[in-house]
């Protein structure tokens, strides 16, 4: 069984719509496939279908954009009602703040020298809600400024780089909170990755009381003393292990499809967590898509 927990479609900043996502996913071999765009379910109806269609089998999810301590965190929220008023409030705050990002970055990067428009980063994020600093990327490609993604952010969007803005992004705890109300489970995505608040065992217990239920601990970007670690504070606190590719198309490298994998008694743990809170919730949540 291989089960890879997080993945982007071009219903946010990755490169392949949801439907070839999906394909893209039985290709690799992959058996339980999440869709997790940024601050967004609008690839979930054509990712479902395509599940439908190829045998994988697709949980529904997002990965929310959200502030802890000053410090942004992305929360992998799974299989929630995304019409759960209060959660859809708070994603159209941070779709908001995208979106009033753009204007400030190409202003930054005009400043630098470096002519793009609103229209360059419209065609570069197509088919998104969710435009982020990727489309910008995507849009700097086009015009030729830089090669690729890496290289916009490393010269420009990247944290500390000079045409980096930030945006607004959800309160951790309270979002945790709307999750559960909404029925569904979170998972802290790379909790130690970079530019991202350390989260110690301390916290991280904390954050389990407010109604998390698991960590994301094989990722690409933790390295081998880090995922040992993390599952050393998962295992003291009784949180579940996912692990994931992150998988972004072409927009990421070393993403590949299935790089990383959750276990299947993890996956089963999670998704019990989740029946549970879809019960206590009264909500109508979307179930996993079985073909
Ligand atoms: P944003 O949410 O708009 O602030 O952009 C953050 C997104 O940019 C994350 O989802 C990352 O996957 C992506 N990202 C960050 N650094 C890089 C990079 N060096 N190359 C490609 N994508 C990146
Ligand atoms: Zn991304
Ligand atoms: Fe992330
Ligand atoms: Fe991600």
């Amino acid at each position: 069984m291989r089960i890879d927990l997080h993945t982007h479609s071009r219903a946010s900043d990755g490169t392949d719509t949801p439907a070839g996502l999906v394909k893209a996913a039985a290709a690799a071999g992959i058996d339980v496939l999440a869709i997790t765009d940024h601050d967004t379910a609008a690839g979930w109806a054509e990712a479902a279908a395509a599940a439908e269609e190829t045998g994988v089998e697709l949980v529904r999810g997002m990965e929310i954009s959200t502030r802890h301590e000053g410090r942004g965190v992305h929360l992998l929220a799974y299989l929630p009602d995304p019409t759960y008023p209060p959660l859809v409030e708070q994603l159209a705050a941070v779709l908001e703040g995208r979106r009033a990002r753009v204007p400030m970055m190409l202003q930054r990067l005009r400043a630098l020298g470096v002519e793009i428009d609103d229209e360059d980063v419209r065609l570069a994020s197509v088919g998104t809600e969710a435009t982020g600093r990727p489309h910008v990327a995507d849009a700097l490609v086009a015009r030729g400024a830089v090669a690729d993604r890496t290289e916009a952010f490393d010269r420009y969007l990247g944290a500390g780089r000079p045409a980096h803005v930030d945006r607004y992004a959800a309160p951790l705890l309270t979002t945790i909170r709307y999750v559960a109300e909404a029925g569904g489970v979170s998972v802290i995505a790379h909790p130690w990755g970079r530019s991202v608040h350390r989260h110690d065992e301390a916290d991280l217990a904390r954050l389990q009381e407010a109604g998390l239920a698991g960590i994301e601990v094989d990722h690409e970007d933790h390295d081998a003393a880090a995922r040992a670690e993390l599952r050393a504070i998962a295992r003291n606190l009784g949180l579940v292990v996912t692990g994931s590719s992150d998988h972004h198309g072409l927009g990421k490298t070393g993403h590949d499809l299935g790089v990383n994998t959750t276990a299947p008694e993890e996956y089963a743990r999670l998704l019990e967590l989740a029946a549970a809170a879809s019960a206590a919730s009264g909500r109508t949540t979307p179930s996993v898509v079985r073909p």
